[in-house]
């Protein structure tokens, strides 16, 4: 591709294409990167340069880019019956075959699924559904949910209001009514004087202080991601999820895990839920689920809700037009069959994951980094001025943005929340791409150094 092209495409992307998460002032000014090539692990822009896409995209493309199985699943899907919607007492077979296959692959008691477009979608839907698990149970008060602080749970209403994320409450008059957010389980941010071990049991009993606050007869359910994502990679100190669980354990609220990055393989287990030990009513996902080749998301139902909804009877008002649409499925059902014939969970939990752990945690010694954290193929690291204190730089997010412009510079996508660099690789990234990447993110932080030198920052 050529100059002039590019050019030309951006001013046309400035002229008429509102971004999502964007600053519509500035970004037609920074002009966009118009990416028009992608395989395995790389994607190539407009002028050519190629980049490794050390964030799967937006941690969703797990397999990897340029798959032609899945071009084929899809093409041969959209001859057989390319629509038809799943209200009319109708079903398709892609549809049926993945609920079947979710049902496989997900812990015991995960027999159902209620399919939607995306992760956001999947929030509104287990929002929906377990106020309405109380409500048809004769319990309408049990109404109130608890979530986190800087967690992220979609861009919807619902999903946003959820999510702890104040500069998306701030627009829009969220959050609805009936929602609370607890302490996040982030040490390195957070954690003052106690240890990580410490503050890990601290944060969980959050959930029991609000939980005695609010009353346990006006409460719902609990949601909470594995691992925050979109919050900055945010690892729980390893006492956090088996304290949580004993506090659900003994009342009687419902729990969902959001595993819309964590679910399908990015841990070295099939769900996040599985890697920490938790056991949740219902799973949120999506991401992954097709590893975006098309969109689509799942709503993984367990017995203790499923109980309800099947045995009471009842109508669930819900759904969306596109809920199962057949060449979603079809692309989902095949990228699920890539990750199982190709090993990729156990890939990431016995080889990959563990070998990029050790490379990713050896940044640990750069003066810019505070500590250096990975599990699975996911993993962060928060830039300070001062290490031995975990200090903060004054203005929150500048010095992450001129590290991801270097990265972006140098080759690798690696983005930036506030002054936390964060990756999450493709699961099928090989060693040599592992060591490519890593070396690419130290000479980032070597160049974002001097630039803060430049700044007089440091
Ligand atoms: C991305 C994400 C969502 C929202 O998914 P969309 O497909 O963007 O609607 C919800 N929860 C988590 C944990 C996510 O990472």
């Amino acid at each position: 591709m050529n100059r002039p092209i590019t050019e030309e495409l951006r001013a046309l992307d400035a002229a008429h294409h509102m971004h999502p998460f964007s600053d519509n002032r500035q970004l037609p000014k920074d002009g966009v990167r118009i990416i028009t090539q992608a395989k395995g692990v790389m994607i190539w822009d407009s002028d050519g340069n190629r980049y490794i896409d050390g964030m799967s995209s937006l941690w969703n493309v797990n397999i990897g880019h340029g798959r032609p199985e899945i071009a084929e699943a899809v093409a041969a899907q959209f001859r057989e019956v390319e629509f038809f919607n799943l209200f009319y007492k109708t079903s398709n077979v892609p549809a049926i075959r993945l609920a079947e296959k979710l049902a496989a692959i997900a812990p015991e008691g995960f027999e159902h699924v209620m399919f939607t477009n995306g992760g956001s979608e999947s929030i509104d839907t287990a929002f929906r559904m377990v106020r309405t698990y109380w409500a048809m149970q004769g319990r309408p008060e049990k109404f109130h949910v608890i979530a986190r602080r800087n967690a992220y749970h979609g861009s919807t209403v619902a999903g946003a209001s959820l999510g702890g994320m104040t500069p998306m409450h701030e627009q829009g008059g969220l959050p609805i009514p009936g929602i609370s957010h607890i302490a996040q389980p982030y040490w390195w941010g957070e954690g003052g004087d106690m240890s990580p071990d410490e503050f890990g049991i601290w944060a969980a009993r959050e959930l029991a202080r609000e939980i005695d606050r609010l009353g346990e007869n006006r409460i719902a359910a609990f949601f909470a991601e594995p691992i925050q994502g979109a919050g900055g990679v945010i690892i729980p100190p390893r006492t956090y999820w088996p304290e949580v669980q004993r506090i659900l354990s003994e009342r009687e609220i419902l729990f969902v895990s959001d595993e819309v990055i964590c679910g399908y393989g990015r841990l070295g287990t099939w769900f996040g839920c599985e890697f920490f030990g938790t056991k949740p009513d219902l799973m949120t996902t999506a991401k992954g689920l097709s590893s975006g080749y098309l969109p689509i998301g799942a709503v993984l139902v367990g017995k203790r809700v499923a109980d309800v909804f099947y045995g009471l009877g009842g109508e669930f008002n819900h759904g969306f037009t596109y809920s199962g649409h057949p060449v979603c499925c079809a692309a989902a059902l095949k990228n699920i069959e890539i990750i199982e014939s190709e090993r990729l969970v156990e890939r990431v939990r016995d080889h990959i994951g563990p070998y990029m752990k050790q490379k990713w945690t050896a940044l640990a010694d750069h003066p810019l980094v505070g500590e250096a954290e990975m599990e699975g193929l996911i993993g962060a690291i928060p830039l300070t001025p001062d290490k031995a204190a975990r200090g903060k730089w004054a203005e929150v997010g500048e010095v992450g943005t001129i590290c991801r412009n270097h990265s972006f510079q140098n080759g690798l996508v690696m983005r930036a929340v506030g002054d936390r660099m964060v990756i999450a690789p493709p699961l099928t990234i090989t060693e040599a791409e592992v060591d490519e990447l890593v070396d690419i993110a130290r000479r980032t932080l070597d160049d974002t150094a001097r630039t803060l030198k430049d700044k007089g920052l440091i």
